[in-house]
């Protein structure tokens, strides 16, 4: 593909110019009621300097590296109008008001070969919509947000993208764990890439200000644009577009508990209507098979958001979009039937991932005691979901000893009970599980929460190469790449235990 500068890019303005916005340009953090949006120009940057760039992200645009002091915000283009989204939402259950993109800028929508494509900085600067907050991003959290879009994508898991992060040569002011503590660090700007960034929240904003019009405007902007196949003339139309967003939302949370993601905010503002994972926060990657595991210590004592949870998150969430849509309803009890999909999506997704993952064709009802008892075993000891599920993925006789290197004390590994499910498994597979199938369920590399933070350290100290050397890796998550076997493809290591960054991580970024 050509490369272009980004003043030649497509530009498209159909948001704008498709939903009401507000009047003024910028200003103070305040209620902005009955719009979708806020011009805003992104903050400058004393120093942008380029740091992480996706090749296929920028190669989907025309782009090639570079661009920084446009990545970066202090340079806007012919064709570019920055705006802030206006949304509300849920947050740990409650009600939370406006919200809004307080960092997040969009740049524009482009338009490529195959798709239209919205561009957003995020930490370019204070909006409308910022609160009290600097609308500032660290170099950390933006590290983890870089490198975690790309390698979902890569995993197969619907996300967001990430093009280029960028440094600002600026100090952002942190305070990582709220116990009094707050430092200086490096400010860094992401520049991320969806078909819309429109939440659940998008729309909850207007139907909770009892602003029908507005909602009414954006939700058929948002079909007309986002999903042409449907319509919403109708409750027939209505429930069928909802309906596939809650299949939609379904797929990424079976995705989700495939690869031991877990989100860690699901708050109704971090839905994307698209079943896009979005806003990478304090999200994890399960170490040990725990259910009850949160990597984010702001939800600890409730752990709302906890690996085993998820799915049904995902329900409330889409119930709670459910009622934003319900002033648009002739008949607002239909809206169940949403639920009802969303659930069986979600079974039928989730069985079907189970069934890749051991190497079968497909689940039957009878190997229910089979999968009951492979996720109590996974917890009685300390054991790797990713190590041992990639380990048998190869395993050629079913004997635990050739999968010892999952377990993080190997004298505590109950053998016989082991070797009694793994006997169970192979009957049920007649000695052939579909070895190919389980590589491609079963992820060898993920970013678990010690790689990032090796990566961030060694960038907060200038140095991007472990960086890179993640995002390459992890580009081909199910291959061997036995190169990259000895530092990568392991256990937890000790010091990341207890570590900050590691095993707890707050919202703070
Ligand atoms: P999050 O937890 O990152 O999804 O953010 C929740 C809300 O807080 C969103 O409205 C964000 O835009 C806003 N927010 C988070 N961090 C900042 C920040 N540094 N400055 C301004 N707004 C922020
Ligand atoms: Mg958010």
């Amino acid at each position: 593909m050509s490369t272009v500068s980004f003043e030649s890019l497509h530009w498209l303005r159909r948001f704008l110019d498709g939903t009401p916005g507000d009047d003024q340009v910028g200003g103070r953090p305040r209620q902005v009621p009955k719009v979708c949006w806020s011009r805003v120009t992104p903050a400058t940057a004393p120093h942008p300097t380029l740091r992480l760039w996706s090749v296929e992200m920028g190669s989907e645009l025309g782009l090639e590296a570079g661009h920084e002091k446009i990545l970066g915000g202090s340079v806007s283009v012919k064709g570019m109008d920055s705006y802030a989204q206006r949304y509300g939402g849920h947050q740990f259950g409650h009600w939370a008001g406006q919200l809004g993109d307080g960092r997040a800028i969009t740049l524009g929508e482009v338009k490529t070969a195959s798709d239209v494509l919205e561009l957003q900085l995020k930490g370019a600067g204070t909006t409308p919509y910022s609160r009290t907050a600097d609308g500032k991003a660290v170099l950390r959290s933006s590290i983890r947000e870089f490198l975690c879009s790309e390698a979902m994508h890569h995993l197969g898991v619907p996300t967001t993208r990430a093009l280029s992060l960028v440094t600002t040569g600026e100090a952002v002011v942190r305070d990582v764990l709220y116990n009094g503590n707050p430092a200086p660090e490096p400010g860094a700007v992401v520049c991320r890439v969806a078909p819309s960034f429109l939440r659940f929240g998008s729309f909850q904003i207007h139907a909770a200000m009892g602003d029908r019009k507005t909602l009414a405007t954006l939700v058929e902007h948002t079909v007309k644009h986002h999903f042409p196949d449907h319509h919403v003339n109708d409750d027939e139309g209505r429930v069928a577009w909802l309906e596939r967003i809650a299949e939609d939302t379904a797929v990424m949370i079976a995705h989700w508990n495939r690869v031991g993601f877990v989100h860690g905010v699901m708050n109704t503002d971090n839905m994307s209507i698209h079943g896009l994972t979005i806003d990478y926060g304090p999200y994890g990657w399960l170490e040990d098979y725990n259910p009850n595991w949160t990597p984010n210590t702001t939800d600890a004592s409730r752990r709302r958001y906890r690996y085993g949870q998820q799915a049904h998150i995902g329900a409330w969430n889409i119930a709670r979009f459910l009622e934003s849509i319900g002033p648009l309803m002739e008949e607002p009890e239909h809206l169940h039937e949403v639920l009802n999909t969303y659930y069986a999506a979600y079974e039928k997704h989730n069985s079907s991932m189970w069934a890749e993952k051991l190497g079968m064709d497909e689940l039957r009802e009878s190997d229910a005691p089979l999968l009951e008892d492979l996720v109590a075993l996974l917890q009685k000891v300390e054991t790797d979901m990713t190590v041992f599920f990639r380990l048998l993925s190869s395993l050629e006789e079913p004997k635990i000893k050739y999968l010892q290197t999952a377990f993080y004390d190997v004298t505590q590994c109950p053998e016989d009970e082991w070797n009694g499910w793994l006997n169970q498994w192979w009957q049920r597979v007649k000695g052939e599980p579909n070895r190919e199938r389980m590589r491609r369920a079963n992820p060898k590399y993920v970013l678990r929460n010690w790689m990032a933070q090796k990566a961030i350290e060694a960038a907060e100290e200038e140095d991007f190469s472990v960086a890179e050397t993640l995002y390459q890796l992890l580009k081909k998550p199910y291959d061997e790449q036995p190169e990259f076997e000895n530092e990568w493809f392991k256990k937890r290591p000790e010091w990341a235990r207890n570590k900050v960054g590691c095993s707890m991580l707050s919202c703070s970024s």
